[in-house]
């Protein structure tokens, strides 16, 4: 029965579990105090009424003049030598008989009520007087304050449970709604809806997580689309060295009547197979670096990177009609990934190479606390309007000014730029069109 009671208890929710909770540790409260305050407020009132039996019945018999049969809830007898009652009268059910006893406070009780009592004698006039109080306990106040206690108590608990219900019935609707959003979301996979955003303007322990929620959905909504797009890209950019690649083997197979025409179409296979090649090489290099992670870091010297770099590229540079202007400063320590830092820089030359006309500068420099990355040419410069979206994925500024010559599938400065945000750094550009451009990463130097 118990287990059960508790089974249910838990399984409740935490609205009711508090209100329950408290509604019964308040009630529990009252019934204390109420209990306390009657015990005590009893015994207090009744010694209140003793003494003041005492004090009255004293005066009254010092000044008999003053006799008053009922005053204030005690009654005084006026007796002779005799003890015969000259005035006043006897409450119900007090004995007549009682024997009388010098200023001593007495006590009498009978089935139905208890009385105190106290004789005092006046020699001078030879008379008695005897006042009786019932004891009762209570006084009207004290009867007024309870009855009030036992209704105001149970009215102010009720209020109570209630208006707290309420309030937590109201804090708990932004959870309740993240919830059910939350459902909905998992169904819809529409990830642009959001939390009302009047949750999030209260000050309340709620609309913190609300707008954290927010903000949670904005991110998977943002990275949802651009994989969605990047995903389009990718086919789209796949699709079309994949036609030419099927027409060019097509007419090869059908059409081609010379060992000519079908060369010029192995050629043109060729071509599109290696554009295709450099995609999914770069594709899977881009997913490569998102996977890396920070905790894979060391420190190394930007340095000793750069220089490794440019000895391993000797060779290959020295084929080329371009001068190479490279300038290290040592001993620049950075925290990064080495492999990755070679492709940005790989990515940065390569492009510099590409649109240069006679040089290309690499160097390392030291500002500050920063060590700085530059890789500059005197090529044909990036016109402003491009600069903000060369970092998109597969944004190429004009198709036809690079890849006749050199294809390209515009994914290496998305690249460049995914691996500069991991590490922390910044990549800048400074290019006028027809003079050059100047790619800058700045990184901060490790501790
Ligand atoms: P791609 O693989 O086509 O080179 P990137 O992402 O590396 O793609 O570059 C995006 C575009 O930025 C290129 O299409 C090119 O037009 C332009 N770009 C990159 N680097 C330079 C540079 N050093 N000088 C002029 N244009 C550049």
């Amino acid at each position: 029965m118990f287990s059960n009671m508790m089974k249910k208890f838990r399984h409740t929710s935490i609205i009711s579990k508090v209100t329950l909770w408290y509604t019964l540790f308040t009630s529990i409260l009252f019934f204390i105090m109420f209990v306390v305050s009657f015990t005590v407020s009893g015994s207090w009132v009744d010694y209140l009424n003793r003494n003041e039996l005492e004090q009255k019945t004293m005066e009254i018999a010092s000044d008999i003049s003053e006799f008053d049969e009922f005053d204030d809830g005690i009654y005084f007898i006026l007796y002779n030598e005799q003890k015969e009652i000259e005035k006043g009268f006897l409450p119900k059910g007090f004995d007549q008989v009682i024997p009388f006893e010098t200023e001593i406070l007495s006590t009498y009780v009978t089935d139905q009520a208890k009385f105190y009592y106290i004789d005092v004698y006046n020699a001078e006039k030879q008379k008695w007087v005897r006042g009786i109080r019932v004891a009762s306990g209570f006084n009207k106040e004290i009867g007024l304050l309870v009855l009030s206690l036992a209704v105001v108590t149970p009215v102010s608990i009720l209020i109570m449970a209630v208006g707290g219900r309420r309030i937590l019935k109201r804090a708990f609707l932004p959870i309740e709604e993240v919830t059910q959003l939350a459902e909905e979301i998992t169904e819809s996979r529409d990830y642009a809806q959001r939390v009302s955003s009047t949750y999030a303007q209260t000050n309340s322990e709620t609309s913190r997580l609300v707008t954290v929620f927010n903000k949670m959905l904005l991110s998977v909504q943002s990275s949802f689309e651009k994989e969605k797009q990047f995903n389009q890209n990718v086919s789209h950019e796949l699709r079309t060295p994949l036609s030419v690649i099927l027409a060019e083997s097509e007419f090869g197979e059908k059409y081609a009547e010379t060992i000519a025409e079908q060369k010029e179409s192995f050629a043109v296979i060729n071509r599109q197979a290696k554009v295709m090649k450099n995609m999914t090489e770069q594709i899977l290099e881009l997913s490569k670096a998102r996977q890396a992670r920070e905790t894979d870091f060391v420190n190394l010297s930007l340095s000793d990177l750069v220089s490794y770099y440019c000895k391993e590229q000797e060779k290959k540079w020295s084929d080329l009609a371009i001068t190479f202007d490279i300038s290290i400063a040592p001993d620049m320590m950075i925290f990064g990934d080495k492999i990755l830092l070679l492709r940005v820089l790989d990515n940065l030359v390569s492009n510099a190479i590409k649109f240069t006309k006679t040089r290309v500068s690499i160097s390392v420099k030291d500002f500050q606390d920063m060590a700085v990355l530059e890789v500059a040419d005197d090529g044909i410069g990036i016109p402003v309007d491009h600069q903000e979206k060369i970092w998109d994925r597969f944004y190429q500024i004009d198709v036809a000014r690079n890849k006749s010559v050199h294809p390209g599938v515009g994914l290496g400065l998305s690249f460049v730029k995914d691996i500069v945000t991991l590490h922390r750094a910044e990549v800048e550009i400074v290019s006028t069109k027809g003079e050059g451009s100047i790619f800058s990463v700045v990184f901060r130097k490790a501790e």
